[in-house]
């Protein structure tokens, strides 16, 4: 069952077309020597007794956060292989693992990509260490699918950026010191060219957060209103009018399943960076909710238990030939995925800029999901139906299994993935009317 576990990443370089990551791997050991190495280190200093806050500053110090990440920003830029060894002598040793949530999996990999060094020297090391979260600013009540039809304005203003309009759906953006946004700098081309991308400070006067609630009891995702927010103008990543090449970058990290940045642990919600790291240990699965787990890529870890505890006449659900073969099925699916996304990793190590294949990695992604949950659900029974900590594994596999449609969704539509693959892979004609619509000025454009 051990095959099951994803919460170790396999590490993969980033995409970035410039900056320090594209430098060669420091570590050329082999993957065993970067193993003991990582071992050693790990049973030298793993310390449950310390506060995750100092345990996530040393795990940074010494470059095993994000083993694939340039050295002094976390990493150790190893080869994502190595990366693998590196997190599996974490696991091993039962340490916590690094921050994880928009920061880690969505903002580093594009300052990396795109960050000047003044930027990179500012934010990243909040990242690395987890004391900044970050929240993404993209969603808007008229744009999400057509994200490029976005209408929050960035107005220059001397050395300043002046921002002005509605943001929804933001994750986690209750609990952020920084957010990433996008915003419209020149209404006069046509939608894609007239966007810019920003770094926002969220906690200044003309930044509005509302908590909104789900279905699922939490309130994981926010409404954010700017109403003239200022932006430095060395806060903007990437040129002006290059934002959507920029957000491309975003999310082609946001799709894939296999992001370094993504880890188990804590994703979303409050944090308290004071308690000892033990406790957030020991509750690896239980301490989370079902965002996180969902988000994180958790679902497998806990499926992994639930098959071992629950099943036919008290016996594991492993025990049934059907549950195997489902089993099997997710299995192998999640090991595609990782080839498509060291294949989709090789393309970018070669100079490419990522492809539609992170399209694809997106829909196995949702899909996978929903398989683990309805293997959880059918090996749990009715016991599936619980929710609270008093239920079994606290519930939060009912939790998961609440979040999982929304995993079609976020990132981008199955949908719109679809659309992505049938024109840019398999050839098919766009939409009508697209052509002439990317070329007309955004201003000239129908809004509802
Ligand atoms: C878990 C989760 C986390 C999220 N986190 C964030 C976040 O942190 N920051 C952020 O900015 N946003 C976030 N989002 C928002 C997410 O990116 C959008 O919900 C998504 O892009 C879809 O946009 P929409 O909700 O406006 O739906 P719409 O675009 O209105 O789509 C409605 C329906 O129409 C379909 N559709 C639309 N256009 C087409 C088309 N051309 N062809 C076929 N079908 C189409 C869609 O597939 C969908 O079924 C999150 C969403 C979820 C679910």
């Amino acid at each position: 069952m051990t095959e099951l576990e994803i919460d170790t990443p396999t590490g993969r370089q980033s995409s970035a077309p410039n900056g320090a990551e594209n430098a060669e791997p420091r570590t050329t050991a082999p993957d065993g020597e970067v193993y003991s190495a990582a071992a050693a280190w790990y049973a030298e200093h793993w310390d449950p007794t310390i506060s995750l806050a100092a345990w996530w500053e040393r795990l940074a110090d010494a470059g095993w956060a994000f083993p694939t990440w340039p050295v002094g920003f976390g990493g150790r830029g190893l080869s994502g292989a190595a990366a693998k060894q590196a997190n599996r002598a974490r696991v091993d040793a039962g340490a916590f693992g690094p921050p994880n949530g928009v920061a880690t999996f969505l903002t580093a990999p594009t300052l990396l990509a795109y960050g000047t060094q003044d930027q990179l020297d500012r934010y990243m090391p909040g990242i690395v260490n987890g004391r900044d979260r970050w929240c993404q600013l993209f969603s808007e009540p008229g744009s999400g699918s057509d994200m490029a039809g976005l209408a929050t304005r960035a107005e220059r203003d001397g050395d300043e950026w002046v921002i002005t309009g509605q943001k929804v759906w933001n994750s986690g953006a209750q609990f952020a010191r920084y957010g990433i946004l996008i915003a419209r700098t020149d209404p006069a081309q046509p939608k894609h060219r007239g966007i810019s991308y920003f770094l926002i400070d969220m906690e200044q006067p003309g930044v509005d957060v509302r908590p909104l609630r789900e279905m699922t009891g939490d309130a994981a995702f926010n409404e954010v209103f700017l109403a003239e927010a200022r932006v430095p103008d060395a806060d903007r990543l990437g040129e002006p009018g290059e934002g959507w090449r920029v957000a491309m970058t975003t999310l082609s990290h946001e799709r894939d399943p296999d992001n370094p940045g993504m880890g188990d642990g804590v994703a979303f919600g409050d944090i308290d960076l004071d308690t000892p790291v033990g406790a957030h240990a020991s509750t690896i699965v239980a301490g989370v909710d079902g965002f996180s787990l969902a988000i994180g890529g958790g679902g497998p870890k806990l499926l992994e238990r639930i098959v071992a505890e629950h099943g036919p006449s008290g016996l594991p659900a492993t025990a049934d030939p059907v549950a195997r073969q489902r089993l099997m099925e997710i299995l192998a699916q999640r090991r595609t995925s990782r080839w498509s996304s060291e294949r989709a990793t090789s393309a970018v190590k070669a100079g490419g800029q990522p492809g539609p294949e992170v399209s694809t990695l997106k829909l196995l992604g949702s899909h996978i999901a929903r398989q683990v949950r309805d293997a959880g659900l059918d090996a749990m029974g009715a016991d599936g139906m619980l929710w609270g900590e008093d239920a079994p594994h606290n519930g939060l596999f009912h939790a998961y299994s609440m979040f999982t449609p929304a995993l079609s969704i976020a990132g981008g539509t199955d949908e719109v993935q679809r659309n992505i693959i049938g024109e840019r892979v398999l050839g098919l004609p766009r939409e009508p009317g697209e052509a002439e619509q990317r070329q007309k000025p955004w201003s000239e454009l129908p809004r509802s």
